[in-house]
Protein backbone atom coordinates (compact mmCIF):
# COMPACT_ATOMS: atom_id res chain seq x y z
CA UNK A 1 0.00 0.00 0.00
CA UNK A 2 1.55 3.18 -1.06
CA UNK A 3 1.89 6.20 1.80
CA UNK A 4 -0.54 8.32 -0.16
CA UNK A 5 -3.21 5.64 0.07
CA UNK A 6 -2.49 4.66 3.64
CA UNK A 7 -3.20 8.41 4.45
CA UNK A 8 -6.48 8.65 2.25
CA UNK A 9 -7.97 5.52 3.96
CA UNK A 10 -6.75 7.06 7.38
CA UNK A 11 -8.62 10.51 6.80
CA UNK A 12 -11.58 7.86 5.57
CA UNK A 13 -11.75 5.63 8.52
CA UNK A 14 -12.01 9.16 11.10
CA UNK A 15 -14.86 10.36 8.38
CA UNK A 16 -16.78 7.14 8.58
CA UNK A 17 -16.81 6.99 12.55
CA UNK A 18 -17.81 10.95 12.70
CA UNK A 19 -20.73 9.87 10.32
CA UNK A 20 -21.63 7.62 13.00
CA UNK A 21 -21.43 9.73 15.76
CA UNK A 22 -23.45 12.75 13.87
CA UNK A 23 -26.12 10.50 12.32
CA UNK A 24 -27.57 10.11 16.19
CA UNK A 25 -28.74 13.94 15.53
CA UNK A 26 -31.14 14.84 13.50
CA UNK A 27 -29.73 18.39 13.18
CA UNK A 28 -26.19 16.73 12.46
CA UNK A 29 -27.69 13.88 10.02
CA UNK A 30 -26.83 15.86 6.69
CA UNK A 31 -23.12 16.31 8.03
CA UNK A 32 -23.42 12.49 8.92
CA UNK A 33 -24.12 11.53 5.40
CA UNK A 34 -22.05 14.38 3.42
CA UNK A 35 -19.13 12.79 6.07
CA UNK A 36 -19.85 9.17 5.15
CA UNK A 37 -20.24 9.83 1.12
CA UNK A 38 -16.91 11.59 1.31
CA UNK A 39 -15.39 8.96 3.49
CA UNK A 40 -16.54 6.29 0.70
CA UNK A 41 -15.31 8.43 -1.88
CA UNK A 42 -11.61 9.06 -0.31
CA UNK A 43 -11.74 4.93 0.32
CA UNK A 44 -12.49 4.54 -3.25
CA UNK A 45 -9.76 7.05 -4.66
CA UNK A 46 -7.00 5.77 -2.15
CA UNK A 47 -7.89 1.72 -3.67
CA UNK A 48 -7.55 3.39 -6.97
CA UNK A 49 -4.03 4.45 -6.62
CA UNK A 50 -3.03 0.50 -5.64
CA UNK A 51 0.34 0.14 -7.08
CA UNK A 52 -1.13 -3.70 -7.98
CA UNK A 53 -3.84 -2.68 -10.21
CA UNK A 54 -2.53 -2.85 -13.85
CA UNK A 55 -5.26 -2.18 -15.76
CA UNK A 56 -8.44 0.32 -14.79
CA UNK A 57 -10.86 -1.35 -17.55
CA UNK A 58 -12.64 -3.74 -15.70
CA UNK A 59 -12.96 -1.64 -12.82
CA UNK A 60 -14.56 0.91 -15.30
CA UNK A 61 -17.04 -1.47 -16.47
CA UNK A 62 -18.07 -2.92 -12.95
CA UNK A 63 -18.21 0.67 -11.86
CA UNK A 64 -20.53 1.21 -14.86
CA UNK A 65 -22.59 -1.38 -13.92
CA UNK A 66 -23.05 -0.52 -10.79
CA UNK A 67 -23.99 2.68 -11.45
CA UNK A 68 -26.31 1.39 -14.09
CA UNK A 69 -28.38 -0.35 -11.31
CA UNK A 70 -27.76 1.63 -8.20
CA UNK A 71 -28.94 5.18 -9.89
CA UNK A 72 -32.49 3.76 -10.53
CA UNK A 73 -32.46 1.96 -7.17
CA UNK A 74 -31.73 5.41 -5.22
CA UNK A 75 -35.06 6.97 -6.24
CA UNK A 76 -36.71 4.98 -4.73
CA UNK A 77 -39.63 6.63 -2.51
CA UNK A 78 -39.03 6.67 1.22
CA UNK A 79 -41.59 4.08 1.86
CA UNK A 80 -40.04 1.81 -0.10
CA UNK A 81 -36.11 2.22 1.48
CA UNK A 82 -36.28 -0.57 3.91
CA UNK A 83 -36.64 -3.37 1.21
CA UNK A 84 -33.96 -0.89 -0.86
CA UNK A 85 -31.71 -1.40 1.94
CA UNK A 86 -32.38 -5.32 1.82
CA UNK A 87 -31.35 -5.39 -1.31
CA UNK A 88 -27.99 -3.75 -1.36
CA UNK A 89 -27.64 -5.98 1.76
CA UNK A 90 -28.19 -8.74 -0.47
CA UNK A 91 -25.61 -7.27 -3.10
CA UNK A 92 -22.83 -7.06 -0.17
CA UNK A 93 -22.91 -10.37 0.88
CA UNK A 94 -23.04 -11.33 -3.00
CA UNK A 95 -19.67 -9.17 -3.38
CA UNK A 96 -17.99 -10.36 0.03
CA UNK A 97 -19.14 -13.85 -1.23
CA UNK A 98 -18.20 -13.94 -4.82
CA UNK A 99 -14.46 -12.53 -3.58
CA UNK A 100 -13.96 -15.21 -1.15
CA UNK A 101 -15.02 -17.88 -4.03
CA UNK A 102 -12.19 -16.33 -6.65
CA UNK A 103 -9.97 -16.26 -3.66
CA UNK A 104 -10.15 -19.36 -3.01
CA UNK A 105 -9.52 -20.92 -6.29
CA UNK A 106 -6.59 -18.56 -7.27
CA UNK A 107 -5.28 -19.34 -3.51
CA UNK A 108 -5.84 -23.03 -4.44
CA UNK A 109 -4.25 -22.63 -7.77
CA UNK A 110 -1.01 -20.90 -6.60
CA UNK A 111 -0.57 -23.10 -3.44
CA UNK A 112 -0.98 -20.42 -1.31
CA UNK A 113 -3.92 -20.57 1.11
CA UNK A 114 -2.59 -21.06 4.47
CA UNK A 115 -4.46 -22.49 7.32
CA UNK A 116 -5.50 -19.07 8.40
CA UNK A 117 -6.49 -18.03 4.40
CA UNK A 118 -8.69 -20.52 4.24
CA UNK A 119 -10.60 -19.66 7.46
CA UNK A 120 -11.46 -16.18 6.96
CA UNK A 121 -12.41 -17.50 3.22
CA UNK A 122 -14.38 -19.87 4.56
CA UNK A 123 -16.48 -16.82 7.27
CA UNK A 124 -16.42 -14.63 4.43
CA UNK A 125 -18.24 -17.31 1.87
CA UNK A 126 -20.30 -18.41 4.68
CA UNK A 127 -21.51 -14.97 6.24
CA UNK A 128 -21.72 -13.33 2.60
CA UNK A 129 -24.17 -16.22 0.87
CA UNK A 130 -26.45 -16.22 4.13
CA UNK A 131 -26.57 -12.23 3.99
CA UNK A 132 -27.15 -12.45 0.33
CA UNK A 133 -30.33 -14.37 0.51
CA UNK A 134 -31.54 -13.38 3.28
CA UNK A 135 -31.23 -9.74 1.92
CA UNK A 136 -33.35 -11.14 -0.69
CA UNK A 137 -35.83 -12.67 1.45
CA UNK A 138 -36.04 -9.15 4.14
CA UNK A 139 -36.59 -7.23 0.79
CA UNK A 140 -39.22 -10.05 -0.97
CA UNK A 141 -41.39 -9.51 2.31
CA UNK A 142 -41.04 -5.93 2.73
CA UNK A 143 -42.21 -5.62 -0.56
CA UNK A 144 -44.79 -8.18 0.10
CA UNK A 145 -43.81 -9.89 -3.24
CA UNK A 146 -43.48 -13.05 -0.38
CA UNK A 147 -45.96 -13.78 2.58
CA UNK A 148 -45.34 -11.34 5.44
CA UNK A 149 -46.71 -14.00 7.27
CA UNK A 150 -44.24 -16.28 9.55
CA UNK A 151 -43.54 -19.70 7.71
CA UNK A 152 -42.72 -22.45 10.45
CA UNK A 153 -42.94 -26.21 10.77
CA UNK A 154 -41.84 -28.47 13.05
CA UNK A 155 -38.43 -29.13 13.99
CA UNK A 156 -37.32 -25.73 11.89
CA UNK A 157 -34.48 -24.31 14.01
CA UNK A 158 -33.09 -27.98 14.24
CA UNK A 159 -32.57 -28.14 10.30
CA UNK A 160 -31.71 -24.40 9.49
CA UNK A 161 -28.69 -24.78 12.48
CA UNK A 162 -27.94 -28.32 10.99
CA UNK A 163 -26.97 -26.75 7.62
CA UNK A 164 -25.29 -23.69 8.93
CA UNK A 165 -23.27 -26.59 11.45
CA UNK A 166 -22.47 -28.77 8.47
CA UNK A 167 -21.00 -25.58 6.26
CA UNK A 168 -19.22 -24.34 9.68
CA UNK A 169 -17.56 -27.89 9.62
CA UNK A 170 -17.05 -28.13 5.77
CA UNK A 171 -15.50 -25.12 6.72
CA UNK A 172 -12.77 -25.93 9.21
CA UNK A 173 -12.20 -29.18 7.25
CA UNK A 174 -10.79 -27.07 4.43
CA UNK A 175 -9.05 -25.37 6.91
CA UNK A 176 -7.77 -28.87 7.82
CA UNK A 177 -7.02 -29.60 3.95
CA UNK A 178 -8.22 -27.19 1.25
CA UNK A 179 -7.38 -29.09 -1.28
CA UNK A 180 -10.69 -31.07 -0.72
CA UNK A 181 -12.07 -28.39 -3.02
CA UNK A 182 -15.60 -30.38 -3.84
CA UNK A 183 -16.79 -29.20 -0.44
CA UNK A 184 -16.30 -25.63 -1.45
CA UNK A 185 -19.40 -25.51 -3.43
CA UNK A 186 -21.38 -27.11 -0.95
CA UNK A 187 -20.56 -25.22 1.77
CA UNK A 188 -21.69 -22.27 -0.81
CA UNK A 189 -25.11 -23.90 -1.46
CA UNK A 190 -25.63 -24.75 2.29
CA UNK A 191 -24.94 -21.19 3.00
CA UNK A 192 -27.40 -19.82 0.82
CA UNK A 193 -30.13 -22.16 1.88
CA UNK A 194 -29.43 -20.78 5.43
CA UNK A 195 -30.36 -17.15 4.71
CA UNK A 196 -34.01 -18.43 3.37
CA UNK A 197 -34.33 -20.69 5.96
CA UNK A 198 -33.32 -17.85 8.55
CA UNK A 199 -36.02 -15.57 7.04
CA UNK A 200 -38.65 -17.44 6.47
CA UNK A 201 -40.47 -18.63 9.79
CA UNK A 202 -39.63 -14.70 11.09
CA UNK A 203 -42.78 -12.38 10.10
CA UNK A 204 -43.11 -9.22 7.95
CA UNK A 205 -43.38 -6.57 11.34
CA UNK A 206 -40.18 -8.08 12.72
CA UNK A 207 -38.48 -7.51 9.25
CA UNK A 208 -37.24 -3.73 10.35
CA UNK A 209 -35.25 -5.35 12.95
CA UNK A 210 -33.99 -8.13 10.66
CA UNK A 211 -32.61 -5.79 8.33
CA UNK A 212 -30.83 -3.93 10.96
CA UNK A 213 -29.51 -7.64 11.92
CA UNK A 214 -28.34 -8.23 8.23
CA UNK A 215 -26.52 -5.09 8.24
CA UNK A 216 -24.60 -6.23 10.55
CA UNK A 217 -23.58 -10.33 9.46
CA UNK A 218 -22.98 -7.75 5.74
CA UNK A 219 -20.74 -5.71 8.26
CA UNK A 220 -19.12 -9.13 9.84
CA UNK A 221 -18.47 -10.40 5.80
CA UNK A 222 -17.15 -6.98 4.71
CA UNK A 223 -14.57 -7.37 7.95
CA UNK A 224 -13.60 -11.30 6.56
CA UNK A 225 -12.79 -9.72 3.07
CA UNK A 226 -10.81 -7.12 4.48
CA UNK A 227 -9.02 -9.49 5.91
CA UNK A 228 -8.55 -11.70 2.73
CA UNK A 229 -7.99 -8.64 0.51
CA UNK A 230 -5.36 -7.84 3.27
CA UNK A 231 -7.47 -4.25 3.28
CA UNK A 232 -7.26 -2.74 6.54
CA UNK A 233 -10.17 0.14 5.58
CA UNK A 234 -12.41 -2.37 4.78
CA UNK A 235 -11.50 -4.09 8.16
CA UNK A 236 -12.36 -0.89 9.90
CA UNK A 237 -15.72 0.01 7.92
CA UNK A 238 -17.40 -3.66 8.22
CA UNK A 239 -16.38 -3.60 12.26
CA UNK A 240 -18.25 -0.02 12.00
CA UNK A 241 -21.14 -1.71 9.82
CA UNK A 242 -21.32 -4.64 12.30
CA UNK A 243 -21.36 -2.82 15.49
CA UNK A 244 -23.58 -0.37 14.40
CA UNK A 245 -26.35 -2.53 12.81
CA UNK A 246 -26.19 -4.77 16.12
CA UNK A 247 -26.75 -2.23 18.08
CA UNK A 248 -29.15 -0.30 16.29
CA UNK A 249 -31.20 -4.28 16.08
CA UNK A 250 -31.02 -4.30 20.27
CA UNK A 251 -32.40 -0.89 20.23
CA UNK A 252 -35.35 -2.11 18.20
CA UNK A 253 -35.75 -4.99 20.24
CA UNK A 254 -35.76 -2.73 23.58
CA UNK A 255 -37.96 -0.23 21.62
CA UNK A 256 -40.76 -3.34 20.76
CA UNK A 257 -40.33 -4.89 24.25
CA UNK A 258 -38.70 -8.18 22.24
CA UNK A 259 -35.64 -10.56 23.05
CA UNK A 260 -33.04 -10.62 20.03
CA UNK A 261 -34.08 -14.58 20.35
CA UNK A 262 -37.82 -13.72 20.43
CA UNK A 263 -37.55 -11.89 17.35
CA UNK A 264 -34.91 -14.18 14.93
CA UNK A 265 -37.03 -17.32 16.44
CA UNK A 266 -40.34 -16.14 17.89
CA UNK A 267 -42.54 -16.53 14.61
CA UNK A 268 -44.17 -13.50 15.47
CA UNK A 269 -47.54 -12.64 13.82
CA UNK A 270 -48.16 -15.97 13.16
CA UNK A 271 -50.94 -16.54 16.10
CA UNK A 272 -54.07 -14.41 14.98
CA UNK A 273 -54.56 -12.57 18.14
CA UNK A 274 -58.22 -11.82 19.86
CA UNK A 275 -62.00 -13.65 18.93
CA UNK A 276 -62.21 -9.51 18.57
CA UNK A 277 -61.13 -9.33 15.72
CA UNK A 278 -64.00 -10.83 13.90
CA UNK A 279 -66.89 -8.83 15.93
CA UNK A 280 -68.87 -6.21 14.71
CA UNK A 281 -68.09 -3.49 16.54
CA UNK A 282 -69.44 0.14 15.41
CA UNK A 283 -67.14 3.60 15.54
CA UNK A 284 -68.01 7.29 15.46
CA UNK A 285 -66.70 9.03 12.79
CA UNK A 286 -66.41 12.74 12.30
CA UNK A 287 -66.27 15.43 9.81
CA UNK A 288 -63.22 17.98 9.07
CA UNK A 289 -65.58 20.76 10.49
CA UNK A 290 -66.15 18.68 13.50
CA UNK A 291 -61.92 18.08 13.93
CA UNK A 292 -61.14 21.77 13.09
CA UNK A 293 -63.68 22.74 16.07
CA UNK A 294 -62.24 20.00 18.68
CA UNK A 295 -58.84 21.01 17.94
CA UNK A 296 -59.41 24.90 18.02
CA UNK A 297 -60.97 23.76 21.74
CA UNK A 298 -57.78 22.46 22.81
CA UNK A 299 -55.41 23.44 24.99
CA UNK A 300 -52.79 20.90 24.20
CA UNK A 301 -52.53 18.67 20.99
CA UNK A 302 -50.12 15.61 20.66
CA UNK A 303 -49.98 14.80 16.94
CA UNK A 304 -48.90 10.71 16.71
CA UNK A 305 -47.76 10.27 12.84
CA UNK A 306 -47.69 6.98 11.64
CA UNK A 307 -46.97 4.64 7.96
CA UNK A 308 -49.94 6.22 6.47
CA UNK A 309 -48.41 9.88 6.91
CA UNK A 310 -45.75 8.36 4.43
CA UNK A 311 -48.19 7.02 2.30
CA UNK A 312 -50.14 10.35 1.91
CA UNK A 313 -46.83 12.06 2.02
CA UNK A 314 -49.41 14.71 4.74
CA UNK A 315 -46.03 16.04 6.47
CA UNK A 316 -46.67 19.45 4.33
CA UNK A 317 -50.46 19.54 5.46
CA UNK A 318 -49.40 18.52 9.04
CA UNK A 319 -47.20 21.80 9.07
CA UNK A 320 -49.98 24.13 7.91
CA UNK A 321 -52.05 22.13 10.45
CA UNK A 322 -49.27 22.71 13.08
CA UNK A 323 -48.49 26.15 12.07
CA UNK A 324 -52.26 27.32 12.53
CA UNK A 325 -53.06 25.18 15.94
CA UNK A 326 -49.46 27.50 17.38
CA UNK A 327 -50.39 30.27 15.90
CA UNK A 328 -53.83 29.93 18.17
CA UNK A 329 -51.65 29.54 21.37
CA UNK A 330 -52.38 25.55 21.44
CA UNK A 331 -49.15 23.67 22.93
CA UNK A 332 -49.11 21.00 19.94
CA UNK A 333 -46.24 17.91 20.33
CA UNK A 334 -45.51 14.95 17.95
CA UNK A 335 -44.98 11.43 19.70
CA UNK A 336 -42.72 9.52 17.64
CA UNK A 337 -42.83 6.09 18.18
CA UNK A 338 -39.55 4.00 17.67
CA UNK A 339 -40.96 1.80 15.21
CA UNK A 340 -43.70 3.92 13.57
CA UNK A 341 -43.45 3.97 9.28
CA UNK A 342 -41.39 1.08 7.85
CA UNK A 343 -37.68 2.50 8.48
CA UNK A 344 -35.91 3.57 11.73
CA UNK A 345 -36.01 7.26 11.87
CA UNK A 346 -38.83 7.29 9.40
CA UNK A 347 -41.13 9.77 10.88
CA UNK A 348 -38.25 11.97 11.68
CA UNK A 349 -37.34 12.36 8.47
CA UNK A 350 -40.83 13.38 7.44
CA UNK A 351 -41.69 15.77 9.77
CA UNK A 352 -37.80 17.18 9.18
CA UNK A 353 -38.94 17.61 5.63
CA UNK A 354 -41.61 19.41 6.60
CA UNK A 355 -39.18 22.05 8.93
CA UNK A 356 -41.18 20.70 12.30
CA UNK A 357 -39.12 22.54 14.90
CA UNK A 358 -37.42 19.38 16.62
CA UNK A 359 -37.94 20.86 20.17
CA UNK A 360 -41.60 19.92 18.98
CA UNK A 361 -40.31 16.41 18.85
CA UNK A 362 -41.37 14.28 21.59
CA UNK A 363 -39.97 10.43 22.59
CA UNK A 364 -42.74 7.69 23.72
CA UNK A 365 -41.53 7.47 27.41
CA UNK A 366 -41.29 11.06 27.59
CA UNK A 367 -44.73 11.70 26.25
CA UNK A 368 -46.52 8.76 27.58
CA UNK A 369 -47.04 10.13 31.62
CA UNK A 370 -48.58 13.01 30.02
CA UNK A 371 -51.23 11.40 27.98
CA UNK A 372 -53.91 11.61 30.38
CA UNK A 373 -53.86 15.59 30.56
CA UNK A 374 -53.71 15.89 26.82
CA UNK A 375 -56.93 17.14 25.42
CA UNK A 376 -56.93 15.56 21.67
CA UNK A 377 -54.23 13.12 20.74
CA UNK A 378 -54.28 13.37 16.74
CA UNK A 379 -53.24 10.00 14.88
CA UNK A 380 -52.21 10.36 11.15
CA UNK A 381 -52.18 7.18 9.86
CA UNK A 382 -50.87 5.07 12.93
CA UNK A 383 -52.11 1.77 14.08
CA UNK A 384 -50.04 -0.98 15.19
CA UNK A 385 -48.21 1.93 17.44
CA UNK A 386 -51.44 2.91 19.25
CA UNK A 387 -52.77 -0.34 19.66
CA UNK A 388 -53.62 -0.71 22.99
CA UNK A 389 -54.15 -4.62 22.91
CA UNK A 390 -49.96 -4.63 23.30
CA UNK A 391 -50.63 -3.17 26.73
CA UNK A 392 -54.12 -5.55 27.59
CA UNK A 393 -54.30 -8.67 25.39
CA UNK A 394 -51.44 -11.19 26.05
CA UNK A 395 -53.02 -13.45 23.38
CA UNK A 396 -52.43 -10.05 20.70
CA UNK A 397 -48.93 -10.88 18.74
CA UNK A 398 -47.88 -7.06 19.83
CA UNK A 399 -48.47 -7.64 23.29
CA UNK A 400 -45.21 -6.31 25.34
CA UNK A 401 -44.78 -3.87 22.61
CA UNK A 402 -44.47 0.05 23.99
CA UNK A 403 -47.21 1.92 22.77
CA UNK A 404 -47.84 5.89 22.57
CA UNK A 405 -50.85 5.75 24.98
CA UNK A 406 -53.28 7.91 22.38
CA UNK A 407 -56.38 6.03 24.11
CA UNK A 408 -55.17 8.12 27.13
CA UNK A 409 -56.44 11.52 26.07
CA UNK A 410 -59.82 12.82 26.45
CA UNK A 411 -59.91 13.10 22.86
CA UNK A 412 -58.87 10.80 19.76
CA UNK A 413 -59.05 11.90 16.49
CA UNK A 414 -57.64 8.84 14.07
CA UNK A 415 -57.25 9.61 10.35
CA UNK A 416 -57.07 6.44 7.96
CA UNK A 417 -59.01 5.85 4.86
CA UNK A 418 -60.58 2.15 5.86
CA UNK A 419 -60.80 -0.02 9.18
CA UNK A 420 -57.92 -1.99 7.12
CA UNK A 421 -55.47 -3.04 9.65
CA UNK A 422 -51.67 -1.60 9.89
CA UNK A 423 -48.52 -3.69 9.38
CA UNK A 424 -48.86 -6.53 12.13
CA UNK A 425 -52.91 -7.25 10.06
CA UNK A 426 -54.80 -7.19 13.53
CA UNK A 427 -57.77 -4.91 14.42
CA UNK A 428 -57.37 -2.03 16.91
CA UNK A 429 -59.76 -1.53 20.26
CA UNK A 430 -58.48 2.71 19.57
CA UNK A 431 -61.03 3.17 17.14
CA UNK A 432 -63.62 1.51 18.95
CA UNK A 433 -63.34 3.39 21.92
CA UNK A 434 -65.69 5.70 23.48
CA UNK A 435 -63.10 8.98 22.82
CA UNK A 436 -62.16 7.92 19.57
CA UNK A 437 -63.73 9.99 16.39
CA UNK A 438 -62.36 8.42 13.16
CA UNK A 439 -61.31 10.49 10.20
CA UNK A 440 -61.49 8.78 6.91
CA UNK A 441 -59.52 9.49 4.21
CA UNK A 442 -56.12 10.06 2.66
CA UNK A 443 -54.27 12.01 5.18
CA UNK A 444 -53.17 14.72 3.29
CA UNK A 445 -57.05 15.23 1.79
CA UNK A 446 -58.36 15.07 5.23
CA UNK A 447 -55.80 17.16 7.12
CA UNK A 448 -55.87 19.82 3.79
CA UNK A 449 -59.64 19.71 5.00
CA UNK A 450 -59.25 20.33 8.61
CA UNK A 451 -56.35 23.33 8.19
CA UNK A 452 -59.00 24.73 5.39
CA UNK A 453 -61.67 24.94 8.41
CA UNK A 454 -58.87 26.63 10.40
CA UNK A 455 -57.60 28.93 8.21
CA UNK A 456 -61.22 29.95 6.67
CA UNK A 457 -64.61 30.72 7.75
CA UNK A 458 -64.92 27.33 9.34
CA UNK A 459 -62.69 27.88 12.05
CA UNK A 460 -64.17 28.48 15.68
CA UNK A 461 -62.95 29.87 19.14
P1 LIG B 1 -49.22 0.60 10.59
O1 LIG B 1 -49.55 -0.15 11.81
O2 LIG B 1 -48.66 -0.12 9.43
O3 LIG B 1 -50.57 1.35 10.14
C1 LIG B 1 -50.57 2.27 9.11
C2 LIG B 1 -51.99 2.75 8.91
O4 LIG B 1 -51.95 3.81 8.00
C3 LIG B 1 -52.90 1.67 8.34
O5 LIG B 1 -53.82 1.26 9.30
C4 LIG B 1 -53.57 2.35 7.13
O6 LIG B 1 -54.97 2.21 7.25
C5 LIG B 1 -53.16 3.81 7.27
N1 LIG B 1 -52.90 4.44 5.98
C6 LIG B 1 -52.23 3.93 4.93
N2 LIG B 1 -52.21 4.81 3.91
C7 LIG B 1 -52.88 5.90 4.35
C8 LIG B 1 -53.22 7.14 3.75
N3 LIG B 1 -52.87 7.46 2.50
N4 LIG B 1 -53.92 8.04 4.49
C9 LIG B 1 -54.32 7.74 5.75
N5 LIG B 1 -54.03 6.56 6.35
C10 LIG B 1 -53.33 5.66 5.66
O7 LIG B 1 -48.22 1.82 10.89
P2 LIG B 1 -47.55 2.29 12.26
O8 LIG B 1 -48.56 2.50 13.33
O9 LIG B 1 -46.64 3.40 11.85
O10 LIG B 1 -46.72 1.03 12.74
C11 LIG B 1 -45.59 0.60 12.07
C12 LIG B 1 -45.67 -0.90 11.90
O11 LIG B 1 -44.74 -1.27 10.89
C13 LIG B 1 -45.28 -1.66 13.15
O12 LIG B 1 -45.97 -2.89 13.20
C14 LIG B 1 -43.78 -1.89 12.94
O13 LIG B 1 -43.26 -2.98 13.68
C15 LIG B 1 -43.76 -2.15 11.45
N6 LIG B 1 -42.51 -1.81 10.79
C16 LIG B 1 -41.75 -0.80 11.26
C17 LIG B 1 -40.58 -0.47 10.62
C18 LIG B 1 -39.69 0.62 11.19
O14 LIG B 1 -38.49 0.45 11.26
N7 LIG B 1 -40.28 1.74 11.56
C19 LIG B 1 -40.22 -1.17 9.45
C20 LIG B 1 -41.06 -2.20 8.96
C21 LIG B 1 -42.21 -2.51 9.65
P3 LIG B 1 -55.91 2.34 5.94
O15 LIG B 1 -55.41 1.35 4.96
O16 LIG B 1 -57.28 2.05 6.47
O17 LIG B 1 -55.78 3.75 5.47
Amino acid sequence: MSQATGLLYLVSAALFILALRWMSQPDTAKRAVVSAVGGMALAVGGTLLHPEIVTYKWIGIAAALGFLVGFPLSRVPLTAVPERTGLSQAFGGMAAGLVGTAKYYLWLDQGELTSFRMAVVAGEVILGCLTCTGGLMAAGKLAEVITTRPVTYKGQNIVSFTLLGTAAVLGAWLVWDPTQSWAFPVIIVLALIFGVLLILPIGGADMPTVISFLNSYAGLSAVAMGFVLENYLLITAGALDGASGFVLSLIMCKAMNRSVTNVLFGAFGAVQASAQATEQRTVKSATAVDAAELLTNADSVVIIPGYGMAVAQAQHRVRDLFDQLSKRGIDVKFAVHPVAGRMPGHMNVLLAEADIPYDRLVEMDDVNPEMPQVDVALVIGANDVVNPSARTDAKSPIYGMPIIDADKAHTVLAIKRSMNPGFAGIDNDLYYANNTLMLFGDAKAVIGDVVKQLSGDGATH
